[in-house]
């Protein structure tokens, strides 16, 4: 029976281990369609579904089943963003003074900041800026009450086990658009990140990119992605806090045009059920 899961509506939920704990958390920041309503856009839903990592968080649901935490955003990454910094913001995006000192980083400059200007390229999300007390409101209501339930979560873990293992689920277009820096380039089956060797201890990474490519799959290891925000933010490997970035190719579950399941859907979920049973046992003998 799962005990003590946590909801906070339209933000995020939390799933607790059933049965023993290891120190294994996994978060899903992009799955969420739960569209708020001052969400004022001028986009249509099929531009914002490509901005989704559409059922991450039910590929990796068997996380609490191996003893796990499971924490998963609700609202859209294209309203605010938990993968980027607070001060990761297009000042040109801002109607009104802006209390706190700005940090764009290059995911601004390609139009992907914590709020996002774009939705594609060359399609802007809004008329025009935002009023500062709205963007604040969006930091204040989902953003820091995202980083609080997963910083939360990491500190239990590693608290009660003297280390914790942390997975950062995402989904990634098969082939990069205009938007990124890969674009027109095929993607593997994984690509897991550590910010070249920076966000987690080596061997957690190697055994990770092991048991995917037991199960068949290409993985690549940084590249096209480093790793973003939140591993960098939570993850230091010298005080026992191992965070890594796993991005999984949209083909191999997703019609990217329906934005529904295909049949491969289930494959993967049984893979990634065995992947993360494989894990939570290398986690708790390491843990
Ligand atoms: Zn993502």
């Amino acid at each position: 029976m799962d005990g003590g899961d946590h909801l906070i509506p339209g933000v995020l939920y939390r799933r607790d281990p059933v049965g023993p704990a290891v120190p294994l958390v996994v978060d899903s920041p992009h799955n969420g369609t739960a569209w708020p309503a001052d969400f004022d856009h001028r986009v249509t839903e099929a531009e914002l579904m490509t901005s989704v990592d559409a059922y991450v968080d039910e590929l990796f649901g068997h996380a609490p089943r191996v003893g796990g935490t499971l924490i998963a955003a609700l609202f859209p990454r294209a309203y605010i963003d938990p993968n980027r910094a607070e001060d990761d913001l297009d000042e040109t995006l801002i109607d009104g003074a802006w209390p706190h000192p700005l940090n764009p980083s290059s995911k601004t400059a390609f139009g992907m900041g914590v709020v996002r200007r774009l939705i594609l390229k060359g399609r802007p999300l809004y008329d025009g800026p935002l009023p500062a007390a709205d963007i604040l409101w969006r930091l204040e209501q989902y953003h820091r009450p995202y980083h609080a339930a997963l910083a939360a979560a990491l500190d239990r873990a590693r608290t009660a086990h003297g280390a914790v293992f942390h997975i950062n689920a995402h989904s990634m277009k098969p082939v990069g658009n205009a938007m990124n820096e890969d674009a027109g380039v095929a993607r593997p089956d994984f690509v897991l990140s550590d910010r070249e060797g920076a966000t987690c201890e080596t061997a957690y990474l190697d055994h990770a990119v092991e048991l995917l490519r037991d199960l068949g799959y290409v993985v690549s290891v940084n590249d096209p992605y480093k790793g973003a925000e939140i591993v960098r933010r939570y993850g230091d490997p010298d005080t026992g806090r191992h965070s890594l970035q796993i991005e999984i190719n949209r083909k191999l579950y997703l019609d990217g045009e329906t934005f529904q399941k295909t049949d491969g859907f289930d494959t993967l979920k049984l893979n990634l059920d065995a992947f993360l049973a494989e894990l939570a046992g290398w986690v708790q003998a390491r843990g």
